[in-house]
């Protein structure tokens, strides 16, 4: 978990001038909300919604090897960030397809969790949905986009240390559990 006020601090450098009036030196109201004392407008930062698919082959995992930053080479599972006006269905199929060329029969929703996710230097907030989906053939499976490469794992022999993001780790710990069970 992050600090609070470490959190506004990152939040405020993202602004230095107010994104409407362009006056300098929004203040900080709370840690997700900037107020601009020359025009009153107040900036809300907001949670971007996430998806990623726990898929299943051969009860092995399909991961992906992450090819950018932040986490270059770390293991995450396929999906990303909701395009506007997308449904998280929708938008973890694009982001399947177009990381690993796969089509997923059915996604089912399994849990969600908050992450922190950090690019180019700006701190984001996001909410992580995860689905879980079972895969009959991999036929023309292939890495593209943001994904240097994949890997099949069978979950009980994989260090949640290799994930990525936290978020990831504390659904894999679930699906582990559930299992067991
Ligand atoms: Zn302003």
């Amino acid at each position: 978990m992050s600090d609070p006020s470490n959190q506004s601090q990152q939040l405020k450098s993202s602004f230095s001038f107010c994104p409407k009036c362009c006056s300098p030196g929004p203040t900080i109201l709370n840690d997700r909300q900037l107020l601009c004392p020359a025009c009153g407008f107040q900036y809300f930062f907001n949670c971007a919604a996430a998806t990623g698919a726990f898929l299943f082959f051969k009860d092995q995992l399909i991961l992906a090897v992450r090819e950018r930053e932040p986490k270059a080479g770390y293991l995450d599972v396929p999906g990303g960030f909701l395009d506007f006006n997308e449904s998280a269905e929708e938008g973890l199929q694009r982001e399947i397809q177009e990381e690993l060329h796969l089509h997923v029969a059915s996604l089912r929703y399994f849990m969600s969790a908050p992450n922190d996710y950090e690019y180019g230097g700006v701190p984001y907030k996001t909410m992580d949905l995860f689905f879980i989906g079972y895969l009959e053939n991999v036929e023309g499976i292939k890495a593209a986009d943001d994904v240097r490469d994949f890997v099949f794992i069978s979950p009980e022999s994989l260090d949640p240390q290799r994930f990525a993001f936290d978020s990831t780790r504390k659904a894999f710990l679930c699906l582990l559990a559930m299992r067991k069970a």
